[in-house]
């Protein structure tokens, strides 16, 4: 055991080495120093595993003498030499990186030895309770509360420096199905794996740390500039897609990388963390295997996303939202075949905001579960006012976003609302949108089942935009196919838009399904659909939507059977203010 001994006092340093010689103490090797100046050089120089340190140098007292052994050294034990007089003191130090103090000529060298002996295992358990609560222990590397300090003095240094810190958050793309297709074992090596591969594509001084489940980061300082950064980055995306071997498999995996530079973006260290995991999450989205960098756009486009979000909250519970209905035309018979409900928002100061606006938002923060659930009961008392006016009823359809589909008692709903008002299940369409039903095939599948039990019918609407394998069309029980607009919207001018309206108007007839054409503003585009056969058109060439009220006349048109809807209004359209 090596020890170093500082003390000023000569014969108080005689005493302490003649004790422990007198005691054959032969594992003990002593070396001897005056000052704190010395002392810090000797530490740099060799480790020892005690120091024992008078209070009263040359070159300091007190805390001080602790201080600079500490910042010489922080992993040493120290034992402190103190007289009688100043014992109390000694004492009140014991917590501040003290492991223990020996009072001058009072101890015994047994004494002095197991002090010693003491203070450098407890030193050791410090410093491993200070290793567990700063590392992570699958990995070894550190965890997020030793990640967020070292950010603290990074951002710290930066500021002063005027320099910058790139923030990296890393999160693997298919952990989860490693996990549950490979067992959790396999998960650990692959993660354990992972830090040894980004400890190898990262720079010598750059932190990197797990901060939780497949969660890493990585800190970056003293960057030159984007460009360095994104080679970094492309870096940690190469090395991580080469397979991994993990317990004789192959396994191929990806990450998503979300990029945040200080000070840039944000000044505050947690907002910093949740900025690239925002940036991580872009990155995901888009295709994942990429990185995204967070931009003061993206920022203020949060900034915009919380506001939405706060207000659609207060737009619900003030019943500030209300329907307009979209005819749809037969374009055979030339009447009203039936309505789509749409949302609007008449905001108090911002005016009327678009649905493809606020309904993302209230996808993403759920408010669109009790939205939607407005819509459903909204549309079904319009139904059940219009049919105690004996009017004849169109079916009504109505949009169904992804997370109302999931709700597993969704079908349930549906049921309770038309029971409720009494309204027939044939009145109502959902219209689903094509992502949805490719998802999760099976739960969608079952679903979807449920939904038809109910007895509406169910519509894919936008089709076309979303995944291309066209599978679930002969599996799910569908109705309608509706053609998204920017096909018929490019009709005129568009072969290729031609093409698809055409074989998608051919592959629904072949399956027994109906078509209805969304977004008809020209006679052109009209007469094309006619001639190919599609049945059903919407758009503002015969009509924006209309209010409740508005709709009426139109239906009141159905009861003299004559001359219907759309021969009343075709072509001029009726524009609403
Ligand atoms: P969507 O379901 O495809 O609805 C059709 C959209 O096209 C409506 O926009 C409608 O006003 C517009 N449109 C109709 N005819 C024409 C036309 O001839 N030309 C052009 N350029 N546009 C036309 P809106 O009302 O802004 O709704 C946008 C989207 O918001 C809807 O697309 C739908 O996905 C969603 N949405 C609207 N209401 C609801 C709702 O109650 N629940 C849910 N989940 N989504 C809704
Ligand atoms: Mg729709
Ligand atoms: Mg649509």
């Amino acid at each position: 055991m090596k020890l170093l001994l500082v003390e000023d006092n000569l014969e108080d340093a005689d005493f302490l080495a003649a004790s422990l010689r007198r005691h054959n103490v032969s594992d003990i090797e002593l070396s001897h120093v005056t000052s704190l100046k010395d002392a810090v050089h000797q530490l740099r120089m060799q480790r020892f595993d005690v120091v024992l340190l008078d209070l009263h140098l040359p070159d300091g007292s007190g805390m001080e003498c602790v201080d600079a052994i500490q910042a010489a050294e922080g992993s040493v034990p120290i034992v402190v030499l103190s007289g009688q007089d100043d014992e109390e003191f000694a004492l009140s130090i014991l917590n501040k990186g003290v492991q223990d103090y020996l009072v001058k000529w009072e101890g015994e060298t047994r004494a002095i030895l197991r002090a010693i002996r003491y203070a450098a295992e407890r030193k050791r358990s410090e410093l491993r309770l200070n290793y567990l609560a700063q590392y992570d222990s699958l990995t070894e590397i550190p965890n997020r509360q030793h990640f967020q300090e070292q950010l603290e003095r990074a951002t710290a240094r930066a500021r002063r420096e005027g320099r910058k810190v790139a923030l990296f958050f890393l999160d693997l793309d298919q952990f989860k199905v490693v996990n549950d297709t490979l067992g959790h074992d396999a998960g650990d090596n692959l993660l354990r794996e992972m830090a040894v591969r980004l400890r190898r594509s990262i720079r010598a001084g750059d932190v990197l740390a797990r901060l939780g489940g497949d969660e890493f980061a990585v800190l970056l300082e003293g960057l030159d500039g984007a460009l360095e950064t994104e080679t970094l980055a492309k870096g940690i995306l190469e090395v991580i897609a080469e397979p991994f071997y993990i317990d004789g498999r192959e396994i191929s995996v990806t990450t998503s990388i979300g990029i945040t530079i200080y000070p840039n973006d944000n000044s505050n260290v947690t907002t910093l963390l949740k900025n690239a995991d925002i940036a991580m999450y872009q990155a995901k989205e888009q295709g994942r295997n990429n990185f995204k960098f967070f931009t003061e756009r993206m920022h203020a486009e949060l900034v915009e996303y919380h506001r939405l979000e706060h207000e659609i909250r207060d737009a619900i519970s003030g019943e500030m939202f209300n329907l307009v209905f979209q005819p749809k035309v037969n374009l055979v018979t030339r009447k009203l075949q039936g309505l789509e409900a749409l949302l609007r928002w008449e905001h108090p100061e911002r005016g009327a905001i678009s649905p493809t606006e606020f309904i993302p938002v209230a996808e993403q923060s759920g408010h669109i579960i009790p939205l939607g659930h407005w819509v459903l009961e909204e549309v079904c008392r319009t139904l059940n006012r219009w049919q105690a006016a004996n009017l004849p009823l169109v079916p009504v359809s109505i949009n169904v976003s992804a997370r109302q589909f999931q709700q597993p008692d969704f079908h349930r709903r549906v049921a309770d609302v038309l029971r409720h008002q009494d309204v027939g299940p044939n009145l109502v369409e959902l219209e689903l949108t094509e992502g949805l039903l490719m998802e999760d095939t099976e739960s969608a599948q079952n679903a979807l089942q449920h939904l038809k039990d109910t007895g509406v019918r169910v519509s894919i609407d936008d089709f076309g935009t979303g995944h291309s394998c066209l599978n679930y069309l002969r599996r799910f029980p569908i109705d309608v196919l509706k053609i998204d607009r920017s096909f018929i919207n490019d009709i005129d001018y568009c072969e290729d838009s031609q093409v698809i309206v055409e074989a998608i108007i051919s592959l629904a007839r072949s399956l027994r399904l109906n078509t209805v054409a969304e977004g008809v503003e020209t006679r052109g585009q009209l007469n094309f659909l006619v001639e190919r056969g599609c049945i059903v058109a919407q758009g503002f060439l015969f009509g924006q939507p209309l209010l409740a009220r508005e709709v009426m006349p139109f239906l009141e048109d159905l009861i003299e059977d004559a001359p219907g809807f759309a021969t009343a209004r075709l072509p001029v359209s009726k524009k609403r203010a």
